[in-house]
Parts: structure tokens; C-alpha cells; sequence
């Protein structure tokens, strides 16, 4: 026995304590019955044609009577209950049982003044009866003492729905407000429909394509809701399947016999399910999302009520699912890259923290691939950034194809790819991966009308040998790709303890850096260009130095860098532009003249707006001539690009010289130079290295040299460290050299000293 039926024992037992006591005061029996029986028979007539059920309990004998509308009130005839306690007992809801039992004994016991309960009693059909009783006690003449409980049922079914159906109406709407999951919401929307039609059962299909997926059905079998799940819908696919197609109600009044359930009904019917009815949910501009479906156990039709709510129950599942289907859009957004399709960084950093937690259980090894293009932001700047767009469309491609399924892929910023090996025995697994990245890279494709080839430098770290946790192995997997780089790009290098240590002189360089930039703590040197014949400076170039107390000379390729990535290099470049002029103003008010300053301009902040205004500024200020100041920007600025073209004019029209820096290591071609107004071009250190021992480089000096000229330009050497490498180059008829062989890079006094008189011995 439950605590529950214990309970209700003991109180039937009080009651019939109460009972028995009573009965015994009121002795004599046979004058009680007749009293009793003519007051059952006024009763029974006044309440023979109220629609309210009666029932009367001789507290004496325990008999109790029920009239036959407090039994058809439950779906019985007269004769199909006894009229005995036994009957309620086994009639009233399990739930409400106790509670109806407690409000007797208080009553009969007087402890309270009325007896008026809200009960649930089970219908001869199963379903669920409110009724709301109400008695009152018969004493016998001037006694007190009750001999009977006389009362009434009210059959308060609809209004207590009612109530229930906005409660539940309530509740649903809070839960989309308040943003709880789709299913458990779809569920409580059939079980606000279940409960208000009994025998119903309801289903929510959400529609994907072309495919009905299960949104929820919490009354209908698991296999059934199985059995649906994903089907195509069409004209012909059950109701929901049919509905969904046709964006129309499906009114189908027998499964077993409408040719629409034919390759269906084998799954419903063994469940019960006879009919069923469907309205295609839909969005707020009527576009198909789903499906609500109504079966019943019977063959048959909608009745109006039904009809209705049919209607209301797919447009409140049509909420949930626009609501849903935004969320899904949402989430989409922020989980792929807009661009490539590929994983975004958010979801990226979800698979890795999921990634780590498997392997740590299973005590696996995974690799991790921190991937960059080279020389990406040339492309941008020189192509273009659809072109930009373009490449890493492919490159995401490409990389894709060079994991495996198993594999995680993303893309995390700009030219940032990562790729998580999954589940690896040893460095080869993840040095495999990236082989295959480095080779499919580098195929050649077309890029602005011409032929690129593209490459790629690749970071690889482990979990759990180089750290443990996500932000770990993805700074250390970063730290090694900064290896590769350094290393001459296009290649792969494992994290390397040591590696930590240089990242974190580079996060020092960063950190100082910003301060040095701001508070001016840099300062400029000058290294002369001479004419290569006479040997008289004709002009310098501006190279920053940085001496920083803790970390001493710190390399400008490296500072300089470091400067562009933390987006302090506009700033530098004004402050370089700015003391360079007015340095040569100086020299200019001491009678040297005539001179050029060369300033060394980032590609980035060369295709600046504000470049020109700038150097228009900087060069009233300081009251040079334009001509008397040079920029120097290297090749990758000059591919064809209109925008490009537009700046070099710009700049030109100003008055200035232009010089390409470091010409012949880039991928410019030199027909592109045919399009371009340019003074310069120095031919890169590079050249000028390899030239007395490789004649094929003596023949491109040679050439670059001749073409420079005959397209009007004229051609410095930069980097000539021996007396060879300047008498070659003079034999060449090169226009203007700079090295160490001239002079390194000095202070602005130093220049004073070396002007006049020729620098070549
Ligand atoms: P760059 O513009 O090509 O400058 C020439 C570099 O070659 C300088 O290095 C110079 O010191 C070095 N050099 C000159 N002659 C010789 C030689 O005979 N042998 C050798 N081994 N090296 C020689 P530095 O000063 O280290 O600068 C490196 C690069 O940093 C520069 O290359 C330039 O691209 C950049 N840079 C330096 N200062 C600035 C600046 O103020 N702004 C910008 N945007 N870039 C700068
Ligand atoms: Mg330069
Ligand atoms: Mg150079």
C-alpha cells in the first residue's frame, strides 16, 4: 500500500467513526427512514430536471445515492453503479482523493462551516470530468447532529478547460518570450490542444527543404515520430507531408482508406491513429515552415471547435518556429564565415574546448595547424580585396580538401586559417595534414587576370604536449607560425619550446613600441646615395633606429612590422616625414643643397587618403621643395590597380619623386612599370649580392637597368658592400648607388662631414 492509500484509509476509517457514532445517537431507525425517505423523494423531484448530478449519503446505513445525472454526468447508465461509497472511491481522480476526503471530515466534524470542492472524476471513457460538489448535512429535528451529507455535481468541464487552456495559452507564450527550446515548447502547445479535445493527439513537423523533421508530439509512439522524421514531403505524402507541399489544410478523414496515407498508414495505424488532420504552419510572409497534425482514434472530420483550433495551434506553432528559424540564422551567421563557408572562430573555439575534453578522457593527441598566407596583404593592396576575396575563397577550398572529415576547419581572421587534426599518434599525423595544405596552396591559379601562386606558412602545436588548454596550444601553434615565417615562408614548423621565448621579446617589442612611437622615443639616421660616377651625395634616406633601454637596438624590419600590425604606423610615418624635412631644411640653411630626402613609405599607408595631404602639409611647413623629398615604397604597391595608379598621380602632381624600393623581389612585372610615373627604381640588395658570382643576376641587373632607362627611369643600387660590386654596376650604367661600401646608415651630423666631396675613393 501506498503513503497515499494509508491516508486515504485512515480517513475513510475517521469518517466511518464519525458515521457510527452519529447513527447510534439517532436511534430510532424506523422513524429515521420514513422522515429520511420523504425528504430523499422532495429532493429527488425538485432536482429532476436541474442538469446537476445528485447524490445523497446516508450517514446511518452508508448507502449512498446517485442520481442518474450524477452518473451519466461520468458516462453511465443507472443501473451500472452501485450505489455505494465504493462507487466514489473508485470514480474520483487518484490525485483529488485525499483532498476531497479531508474537506468531509473537517465538515462533518464541523470544523468548517461548508462542504464545496473542485474535483476530477474519471469518465466511462477515460477521460477527465471536472465537477465541482457541494453538500450540505441533514440533522435529524433540533439535533446537531448530522445523519446525512445531501449534494450536488456540477459537471465544470468546459470552464475549468477554459481556465486550463489559458493557463497553458499563458505559459507558452512566456516560454517563447522567455526564449526556452523549440521542442519543449512544441510539446507544451500539443498537450494545450490534447487536453482540450479528449483523445486528441497532436504533432508538430518542422520542414527543411524538402524534408519533415520531428519538432514535437508527445503523445504520439516514439517508432511513429521515427518513422516520419525526415521524410520528403509532396503531393501525395500523408496529411502533414501533403500539407507542407501544397501550403493547404489536409483534411484526411480515414487513414486507413485515403490514398494520400497509402505508403503511411502501416506506421499509424498499429498505434491507434485513424484520422488525421493537418494545417501547414507558416511564417509572417506565408512561407511554409511545418506542419500541426490532429489524429484521432476514429475515422472522422473536424467539427467546428476543432476546425478552429486547428487554425490557432499552427499559428502559435508558427511563432515558435519563425522564432526558431531566426535563431538558426543567427546562429549560422555567427558559427561560418560569411566568406569562405568554413567554421567561424566562435565555432572553432567551441569544437577545439569539446575536442580537448574528448581527447583528455580518451588520452589522445591532437595537432593543431595555425595557417597564414604569405604576402596576403600585397594581394589586397596590389589586386585589389576582391581579388583578396577570391584567393581565400580557393585557399579555403583548397585546405579543406587537403583534411580529413574528422578534422576541424576554420577560418579565424582575414588570411588566418586553423585546422584541429583530429585524434594523432605522433608528429607525423598533423605534419601530414599540413604537406598536403602546403602543396594544394600552391598550385597556381588566376588571380586579377593574371597567374598567382600562392603560399601559405603553418604553425603546428599538440595537445597535450604543448598545452593543455584551448588558449595555450592556439598561442603557441601562432608562435610557431611566426617561426615559419621568419624562417623564409611557404613551409611548416612545430612549436618548439624556445619559441616562446622570442614571441615573448615580440610582445615586448609591441608593448614598448606603442609608448616609444607616442613619446617619440625613436630617432632617424641617414645613409647617402652618391651619384655612382662622381661620388657626390646627392641625397640620403631616412631609416628609423629604435634604442630602447631594456630590450637596446631593436631591428626596424622587426619594429617596423610590429608597427603596421599594432596600426601604429601612420603615426610613425608622419613623425618620420615631418623631422626628416625639417632636418633637410637644416642642412638646407647651412648651405647644402642641392639634396633629396628619402622617406620610406609602408605600402599600407600608402594608399592612404590622408598620404596626400599630409605630404602637401609637411612640405609647407618645413619650406622645401617638393622635389627635394623622395618616397620609397616597395613593388607590391605598383600592381596594376586603378586606385594605385590614381595615388602615384596624385603624389606626382605634387611635385615629389617616387621611387620603388626594393625592385625585382616582388611579383610586379616590369610591363606594369609602362602604366607608372616613377623616378626611381632601386634594384634590391638581393640582386646586387648574387651578382659577381652568378652571371644570370649580373644579366638581370643589366637588363632591369636598360629597361628602367628606357622607360625613363632612373635606377639606384642599394646594398653594395664591395668596390667590384660598384664598378660592375658603373659599367652598367647604373645612376646611384648606396651601401656600406658609400657609407652605413649615419647621424644627421655625420652627413655634414661627408657633403661635398666625393665618397668614392
Ligand atoms: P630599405 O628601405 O630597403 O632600406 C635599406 C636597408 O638596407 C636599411 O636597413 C639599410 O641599413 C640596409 N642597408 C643599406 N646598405 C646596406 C649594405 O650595404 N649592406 C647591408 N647588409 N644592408 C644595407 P634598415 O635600416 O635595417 O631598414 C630595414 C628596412 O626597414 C628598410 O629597408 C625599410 O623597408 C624599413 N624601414 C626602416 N625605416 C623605416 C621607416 O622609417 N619607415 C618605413 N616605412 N620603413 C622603414
Ligand atoms: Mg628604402
Ligand atoms: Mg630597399
Amino acid at each position: 500500500m501506498t503513503e497515499i492509500d494509508n491516508k486515504e484509509q485512515q480517513l475513510l476509517n475517521d469518517i466511518e467513526k464519525l458515521r457510527s457514532t452519529l447513527a447510534v445517537a439517532h436511534q430510532p431507525k424506523d422513524i429515521l427512514a420514513t422522515q429520511l425517505f420523504n425528504s430523499e423523494e422532495r429532493f429527488a423531484r425538485a432536482m429532476r430536471n436541474s442538469r446537476d448530478g445528485l447524490w445523497d449519503w446516508d450517514l446511518v446505513t452508508n448507502e449512498v445515492y446517485y442520481s442518474p445525472r450524477w452518473k451519466s454526468m461520468l458516462g453511465y447508465a443507472e443501473h451500472e453503479l452501485e450505489n455505494n461509497l465504493d462507487t466514489w472511491t473508485k470514480l474520483v481522480h487518484p490525485e483529488d482523493k485525499e483532498f476531497v476526503l479531508i474537506n468531509v471530515q473537517k465538515y462533518l466534524s464541523q470544523e468548517q462551516d461548508s462542504f464545496e470542492v473542485e474535483m476530477r472524476m474519471i469518465h466511462k471513457e477515460g477521460h477527465e470530468v471536472y465537477v465541482r460538489s457541494r453538500a450540505f448535512k441533514v440533522t435529524q429535528g433540533s439535533s446537531s447532529k448530522p445523519i446525512r451529507l445531501t449534494g450536488t455535481h456540477v459537471n465544470i468541464t468546459d470552464q475549468k478547460k477554459a481556465e486550463l487552456f489559458d493557463k497553458r495559452n499563458t505559459k507558452i507564450l512566456e516560454m517563447i518570450a522567455k526564449g526556452k527550446p523549440a521542442s519543449e515548447i512544441y510539446n507544451e502547445i500539443a498537450l494545450l490542444y490534447e487536453e482540450r479535445h479528449a483523445g486528441l493527439r497532436c504533432s508538430m513537423l518542422e520542414l527543411e527543404g524538402d524534408k519533415l523533421l520531428h519538432g514535437g508530439a508527445p503523445s504520439l509512439p516514439k517508432s511513429y515520430c521515427k518513422a516520419v522524421h525526415g521524410l520528403k514531403n509532396g503531393p501525395e505524402v500523408g496529411s502533414c507531408g501533403t500539407s507542407t507541399y501544397t501550403g493547404k489544410r489536409v483534411l484526411v478523414e480515414n487513414i486507413e482508406t485515403d490514398p494520400k496515407w497509402a505508403d503511411l498508414k502501416e506506421v499509424a495505424l498499429p498505434h491507434g491513429m485513424r484520422c488525421c488532420w493537418s494545417e501547414p504552419i507558416k511564417n509572417s510572409h506565408g512561407k511554409v515552415l511545418g506542419a500541426f497534425g490532429m489524429y484521432y482514434d476514429q475515422p472522422r472530420l473536424p467539427n467546428e471547435k476543432e476546425s478552429k483550433d486547428l487554425t490557432s495551434a499552427a499559428q502559435l506553432a508558427g511563432i515558435v518556429m519563425e522564432r526558431e528559424q531566426n535563431q538558426k540564422r543567427i546562429r549560422d551567421l555567427a558559427y561560418t564565415d560569411n566568406l569562405t563557408h568554413l567554421s567561424s572562430r566562435t565555432l572553432f573555439y567551441l569544437n577545439v574546448d569539446e575536442l580537448i575534453k574528448i581527447s583528455a578522457r580518451k588520452k589522445q593527441k591532437f595537432g593543431l595547424l595555425y595557417i597564414d598566407l604569405d604576402n596576403f596583404k600585397s594581394v589586397n593592396d596590389s589586386l585589389g580585396h576582391s581579388a583578396g576575396d577570391i584567393l581565400l575563397i580557393e585557399v579555403a577550398k583548397r585546405l579543406s580538401k587537403a583534411c580529413r572529415d574528422i578534422d576541424y576547419i576554420a577560418r579565424l581572421s582575414g588570411d588566418e586559417f586553423c585546422i584541429a587534426v583530429n585524434d594523432v599518434k605522433d608528429d607525423y599525423g598533423a605534419a601530414h595534414v599540413a604537406k598536403r595544405c602546403l602543396s594544394l596552396i600552391s598550385k597556381p591559379l588566376e588571380l586579377g587576370g593574371r597567374n598567382f601562386t600562392p603560399s601559405c606558412s603553418i604553425g603546428i602545436a599538440h595537445y597535450p604536449d604543448d598545452g593543455s588548454d584551448r588558449q595555450t596550444i592556439l598561442k603557441v601553434a601562432d608562435t610557431a607560425l611566426y617561426e615559419a615565417k621568419e624562417l623564409g615562408k611557404n613551409r611548416y614548423t612545430f612549436y618548439k619550446k624556445e619559441l616562446s621565448q622570442k614571441a615573448e621579446y615580440r610582445f615586448k617589442i609591441e608593448q614598448y613600441l606603442k609608448e616609444a612611437i607616442e613619446k617619440q622615443q625613436l630617432s632617424l639616421v641617414y645613409q647617402p646615395k652618391i651619384d655612382i660616377n662622381t661620388g657626390i651625395i646627392i641625397g640620403v634616406e631616412a631609416l628609423s633606429r629604435w634604442d630602447h633601454p631594456m630590450l637596446g637596438q631593436v631591428n626596424p624590419s622587426e619594429f617596423i612590422e610590429t608597427a603596421e600590425q599594432i596600426g601604429m604606423m601612420k603615426g610613425h610615418t608622419e613623425w618620420v616625414l615631418k623631422t626628416a624635412c625639417q632636418q633637410l631644411a637644416l642642412w638646407k640653411k647651412d648651405g647644402f643643397s642641392p639634396i633629396r630626402m628619402a622617406v620610406n613609405i609602408s605600402p599600407h599607408h600608402f594608399l592612404d587618403r590622408d598620404l596626400v595631404p599630409l605630404i602637401q602639409g609637411v612640405i609647407n611647413e618645413s619650406g622645401i621643395m617638393p622635389s627635394e623629398l623622395e618616397l620609397e615604397v616597395t613593388e607590391g604597391i605598383v600592381q596594376i590597380n586603378q586606385k594605385n595608379h590614381l595615388l602615384f598621380e596624385q603624389l606626382k602632381e605634387l611635385g615629389i619623386l617616387l621611387a620603388i624600393d626594393d625592385f625585382g623581389i616582388g611579383y610586379s612585372s616590369l610591363a606594369s612599370l609602362k602604366h607608372l610615373n616613377v623616378d626611381f627604381l632601386k634594384i634590391d640588395k638581393y640582386f646586387i649580392n648574387d651578382m659577381l658570382a652568378d652571371p644570370k643576376a649580373k644579366l638581370l641587373v643589366g637588363s632591369m637597368i636598360d629597361i628602367g632607362h628606357n622607360l625613363g627611369h632612373k635606377i639606384t643600387a642599394e646594398g653594395i658592400e664591395s668596390e667590384q660590386q660598384l664598378s660592375m654596376l658603373q659599367d652598367l650604367g647604373c645612376d646611384c648607388a648606396q651601401g656600406y661600401l658609400i657609407s652605413k646608415p649615419v647621424c644627421a651630423d655625420r652627413i655634414l662631414a661627408l657633403y661635398g666631396s666625393s665618397l668614392l675613393n
